[in-house]
């Protein structure tokens, strides 16, 4: 008879969770964990409280055969109407922050706008545009986070990463400056699958400390004022194509409003479709291919998703 992996499984999540180790949760949905409010539910969703439990965990599961991805706060995916087959690992509850001369270190799941909050505090300039970015550390560092002209390129100078494969490096250990490899809301870590980003440091300037929040305040007024950050979203939902704004020609095309069951393109930004009214991931991916094909019909140029779709198996 073939094994069922999680009869395995669930005695290992058990004994950690009793350890205090993490917190799991089997048939697990994934609205809640999503910031679009949209996804089915996982096999399993677990939370580790540190690094050492993660990485416990994942080589439980790739001793298992079981597959795996990893996510930070769900503000730039798409989870599946199925859901996951599989385990789904936020890293949300790892959040620890050390701070010596000029230097931040995060774990993954600390919240990058808690990092420029933490950075505020000790008075520190280069992380003010991270104000407002509903991400984790370890989901900006693999989307190369950005925003008013600073991006995570600009502050990060080294990822610990835990890299099975052996693609960026053996086991785990530092991905540093250049090897990082951003680009635009991309990153080198985007090309191995199995790595695992566990933290990243983050090299700042000593500022004024009333400067430094006056623009964070200016940033944040400013996404209040022009974002729909009344309905759920994944922010931007197509990344800029070269030489355009995108949302500029998703308005042209007349798409401002349009929409697919209860997925709609925001009336305030058109470069976000917002979940209006119970939409489903079915919706959303409708009505992103109406919107790439009107505007190659239109226009003739190719937009890309910026969101991560992540298929039920
Ligand atoms: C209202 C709103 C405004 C936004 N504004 C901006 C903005 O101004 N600029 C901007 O760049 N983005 C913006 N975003 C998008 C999003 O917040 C960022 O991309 C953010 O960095 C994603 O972080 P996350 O922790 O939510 O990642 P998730 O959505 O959880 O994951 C995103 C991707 O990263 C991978 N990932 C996450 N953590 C890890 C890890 N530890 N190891 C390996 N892979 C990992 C996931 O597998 C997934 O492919 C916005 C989103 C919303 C909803």
């Amino acid at each position: 008879m073939k094994r069922n992996p999680y009869q395995e499984l669930v005695p290992i999540l058990d004994r950690m969770q009793a350890a205090g180790e993490l917190e799991y949760i089997q048939n697990a949905p994934l609205a809640p964990y999503s910031s679009f409010r949209i996804g089915g539910p996982a096999d399993f969703a677990v939370w580790p409280h540190t690094r050492s439990a993660l990485l416990d965990v994942l080589s439980a599961l790739r001793e298992l055969e079981i597959r795996r991805d990893l996510f930070g706060n769900g503000s730039n995916v798409l989870f599946a109407d199925e859901g996951y087959r599989g385990v789904v690992i936020f890293t949300t509850k790892m959040n620890r922050i050390l701070y010596r001369d000029g230097i931040l270190w995060a774990d993954a799941g600390v919240s990058f706008t808690g990092l420029a909050v933490r950075a505020l505090q000790e008075g520190l300039t280069g992380l003010e545009f991270a104000y407002g970015i509903p991400g984790s550390v370890g989901g900006a560092i693999y989307m190369n986070a950005g925003a008013y002209d600073g991006e995570i390129s600009q502050v990060c100078v080294e990822t610990t990463v835990y890299d099975p494969n052996h693609a960026l490096l053996g086991g785990i250990g530092e991905v540093t400056g250049a090897a990082q490899g951003f680009g635009y809301r991309t990153s080198v870590f985007q090309s191995a699958p199995e790595a695992v980003i566990l933290g990243g440091k983050f090299r700042l300037k000593s500022g004024n400390p009333a400067e430094i929040k006056a623009k964070m305040d200016d940033l944040m007024a400013r996404r209040r004022e022009k974002q729909p950050l009344e309905y759920p979203s994944a922010g931007s939902t197509f990344k800029r194509a070269p030489g355009y704004f995108t949302a500029k020609l998703i308005h042209e095309a007349g798409l401002k409003g349009a929409m697919v069951g209860g997925a709609q393109v925001s009336e305030k930004h058109a470069g976000f479709v917002i979940n209006k009214d119970g939409a489903t991931a079915r919706d959303v991916l409708t009505l992103i291919e109406q919107i790439k094909e009107q505007v190659v019909r239109q226009f003739g140029v190719e937009i890309e998703c910026e969101v991560r779709i992540i298929p039920a198996e």
